[in-house]
């Protein structure tokens, strides 16, 4: 019994590391080719990216390929003014400050200040500190702040990727705080597979759940969900 439960565990594990899809974690051959034939990484990036990989969090960590697909697209909509809600190390928003203009904006929201700390010095190493905007608060307060600043419709792109239960109040303020065209980036829209029957208590795969069926008849975006990583929605302001 306790080996059909072992063999259980071990079958469910791997089918959610291969759901979850980063290339830094398992070892699926056509995902490494991707990345060793498409990642560009930024010197800097690279080394917060190993740095990140000593914390026992590090799952938390964008895909870096998943981050450069993400800088292509805030270049292709010429973003200048970016916020991510839920900056981790900030392995995402490195790369979004290295995408955007000069005199462009990552306004990087964390809950975690141990988090800023190990993400500052990089940022100053790449040269590009002064375009990052790190607020340590909850995320929703400091949305609400640059809704009460008159910001609303002045931001390009945005990329959520916080706790899983508050997704649909950082949705419904970052699409105020989107121009038309911009882009609201999602992450972890399949929840390792969970999303398709979510147990009963489990809140944060019935919050996506239900945020993936509300967007899919949302008339005020255009709408992808792409199977990138653990799942990536693209909210495009209509
Ligand atoms: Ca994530």
């Amino acid at each position: 019994m306790l080996c059909t439960i072992t063999l259980f565990l071990a079958f469910t594990g791997l089918c959610q590391s291969a759901l979850i899809g980063k290339s830094y974690k398992g070892d699926d051959p056509l995902l490494q080719y991707v990345v060793n034939n498409s990642l560009r990484e930024h010197p800097v990036l690279t080394k917060l990216r190993l740095k990140t990989m000593e914390d026992s969090s590090n799952l938390m960590m964008v895909a870096p390929e998943q981050a450069q697909f993400m800088a292509n697209l805030a270049k292709l909509i010429e973003s200048n003014k970016t916020i991510e809600i839920g900056m981790y190390t900030g392995y995402n928003a490195l790369s979004l400050a290295l995408a955007i203009p000069e005199n462009g904006l990552v306004v990087a929201c964390e809950i975690n200040e141990e988090y800023g700390k190990i993400a500052k010095p990089f940022f100053i190493e790449a040269g590009v500190e002064d375009k990052i905007d790190i607020r340590i608060k909850p995320a929703a307060e400091t949305l609400d702040e640059l809704l009460s600043a008159g910001e609303a419709g002045t931001y390009d792109f945005v990329f959520i990727d916080a706790d899983k239960k508050n997704y649909e109040t950082y949705y419904e303020k970052s699409l105020q705080l989107v121009r038309k065209g911009g882009i609201v980036a999602i992450d972890n829209v399949l929840w390792g597979g969970r999303v398709i029957n979510p147990a009963e208590g489990d809140l944060s795969s019935q919050t996506i759940d239900k945020l993936n069926k509300k967007l899919h008849k949302d008339d005020r975006i255009d709408l992808s969900m792409l199977t990138v990583a653990d799942g990536l929605t693209l909210a495009i302001k209509r």
